[in-house]
């Protein structure tokens, strides 16, 4: 895999022509398309929650069905696994493909939709002698397939004739046998080059009941097969996969020639997405949900696109991001940090700006007298005066962030220092006078300060030069919180895709929960969900699981800026 840096690229304006676009308008041109109109489909297994890589498939088919004419775009549920399967996830999935901005309409199918079919076929496939039943056991079929060098070796049951097959292949959907005694096999050629046509198992035996038709069945279909016959079913005219399924695509186009299905569908690969510091394999995401090392497949570490809704990221990022991404042929890595500048700039417009106090220290301005209020009045956003303004209560005391004070700065420390001065924010210029220590351990716990009452709005009045501006909350006013600072799940950029690694591999940094942190009072009673800029921190999302209005639990959804990338020295 080779690492790429998308980084600086710009975002396009509209959905970008790809390799995959241009093959359907050549298609389309060519007459090829039998109704006229592109029909995709995005198919998950709900087996798990989706992810980003996910949000690059759905955004490939859900943008095409947007934007041929008449074209569709159907939502499948490829439920033909039921011991891995539940409904909830479903549910989930449906809810994050909404989110993300598609809508299949009615268009909504699964696999399972069409069991009644797919039997036909396979027993259509029986008696044209292109399957059969094979009693070989699983290790003894793994066994004869063979090597990328060496053929496979035909089973016995190879030429057991169509009937008694047919009678098997019955008695095993009516569920005579144990798990394991019979497979269906598709027939076609044990010393094939390509081994996923070393006559594959089509169906298997299970006795689990299924989420949506029970237990009717005790026969599935496997993967291969239902794939390119429900694609078959529902018309589709691109399937469009990732590059495993490159391999396979003999074995699609030979159900498809076969069956003899009439203008067929054809299958056409694409790279899967995969992240920096992040693994995006379903099985690896269920391990780390199932051995606790995330809080749940919504933790908002997880690459999932639920994880990053309760991050805070919003939809546009995401497809923002799926657009700038591309599509390729060719495996690779994409930065992190391209996703998170992707969230940075759809936050930027629309995020209200705020303060809060991440660490605070308690700063008193001696010449403010102890109770006098004063609402001043800042801007929602620096640059979109429709979102408005607010009241902000200055008080005698405040809260600055502890970063923003150093009794022994360098040269170029602009923020409080002992005969420093500094605006606030919005407010006024102040000049720390005097720290009060800690009697026992001598850290500073507070500073003081006298404001220049002339200073109001954080205007010189003399225009003497303020360099330094912080933030700042008023203690008397200010909502108490607690925040959540995220960070990339694995230190390393491709962490080993082992599961019993990978919980040793996780960044400890990558959660920091701190408790008292100081809200400016406008931000009480939020509602979840709610995105803002605190000013000079980053961008926060109030917490969709665990924030309630009186008491707040924000997420950082990202930093302003690149720090990891400067931490690298990049
Ligand atoms: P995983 O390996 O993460 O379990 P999967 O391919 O088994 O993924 P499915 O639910 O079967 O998950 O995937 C549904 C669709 O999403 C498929 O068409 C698949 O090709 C696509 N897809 C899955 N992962 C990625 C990815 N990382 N990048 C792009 N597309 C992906
Ligand atoms: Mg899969």
């Amino acid at each position: 895999m080779s690492a790429v840096d998308f980084t600086s690229s710009k975002a396009p304006d509209s959905a970008p022509s790809n390799f995959i676009r241009q093959e359907i308008d050549a298609d389309i041109a060519a007459g090829k398309l039998p109704q006229g109109a592109v029909i995709t489909r995005f198919p998950p297994e709900p087996n798990g929650y989706l992810h980003i890589g996910h949000a690059k498939s759905i955004c490939l088919n859900f943008g095409i069905a947007r934007d041929y004419p008449n074209a569709r775009c159907h939502l499948r549920f490829d439920d033909t696994n039921p011991s891995r399967e539940r409904a909830h996830f479903m549910e989930r999935i449906k809810e994050d493909v909404r989110w993300l901005g598609f809508d299949w309409g009615d268009r909504l199918r699964h696999a399972s939709d069409y069991f009644d079919d797919l039997y036909g076929y396979a027993k259509r496939l029986i008696e044209s002698g292109h399957a059969y039943v094979c009693s070989l056991s699983q290790e003894e079929i793994r066994s004869s397939r063979g090597t990328l060098t060496e053929a496979g070796r035909d089973s016995p049951w190879r030429d057991r004739p169509p009937e008694q097959s047919l009678d098997l292949f019955r008695r095993m959907c009516a569920g005579e046998f144990e798990e394991g005694a019979h497979v269906l096999r598709a027939k076609i050629d044990m010393a094939s080059p390509n081994i996923n046509l070393r006559d594959p198992v089509i169906y298997r035996i299970m006795h689990a009941p299924h989420p949506l038709t029970g237990r009717k069945w005790s026969v599935y279909p496997m993967y291969d097969f239902a794939q390119a016959l429900s694609d078959a079913i529902e018309r589709v005219t691109h399937s469009l996969c990732t590059l495993e399924f490159e391999d396979h695509r003999p074995l699609y186009d030979w159900f498809l020639r076969t069956l003899e299905i009439p203008s067929p569908p054809r299958q056409i690969e694409f790279s899967r997405l995969n992240l920096t510091h992040s693994v995006m394999s379903k099985r690896l995401l269920t391990h780390l949900v199932e051995q606790g090392h995330v809080s749940g497949w919504t933790d908002p570490r997880m690459p999932t696109i639920a994880g990053m809704r309760r991050r805070g990221f919003p939809p546009e990022a995401l497809r923002d991001f799926c657009a700038r991404i591309g599509m390729t042929k060719k495996d690779n890595i994409v930065e992190l940090e391209l996703l998170e500048n992707c969230v940075r700039e759809a936050c930027e417009p629309i995020a209200p700006r705020a303060m809060a106090v991440l660490r605070p220290l308690r700063l008193v301005i001696e010449n403010f007298p102890p109770d006098r209020r004063e609402d001043l009045v800042a801007p929602n956003h620096p640059n979109d005066p429709s979102l408005g303004t607010r009241e902000l209560p200055f008080t005698r005391e405040v809260f600055i962030e502890r970063d923003d004070f150093m009794e022994d700065p360098p040269a170029k420390f602009h923020r409080f220092a002992p005969g420093k001065e500094v605006r606030l924010r919005y407010a006024w210029l102040v000049t720390c006078t005097d720290v009060v220590r800690d009697p026992k351990t001598g850290e500073v716990v507070e500073i003081r300060g006298i404001h220049d009452p002339d200073s109001r709005g954080g205007n010189s009045p003399d225009g003497r030069k303020v360099r330094g501006t912080v933030h700042w909350v008023s203690a008397r006013f200010g909502v108490p919180a607690r925040v959540r600072l995220y960070d990339r799940l694995f230190h390393e950029a491709a962490p080993s895709p082992d599961p019993q690694a990978l919980g040793g591999q996780i960044n400890p940094a990558s959660l920091e929960e701190i408790d008292d942190c100081i809200l400016e009072p406008s931000l009480a009673r939020v509602p979840p969900g709610a995105l803002f800029q605190f000013e000079r921190s980053g961008y926060f999302v109030a917490d969709s699981e665990d924030h309630a209005p009186d008491s707040p639990v924000f997420n950082r959804t990202v930093s302003l800026r690149d720090t990891w990338g400067r931490k690298r020295g990049r």
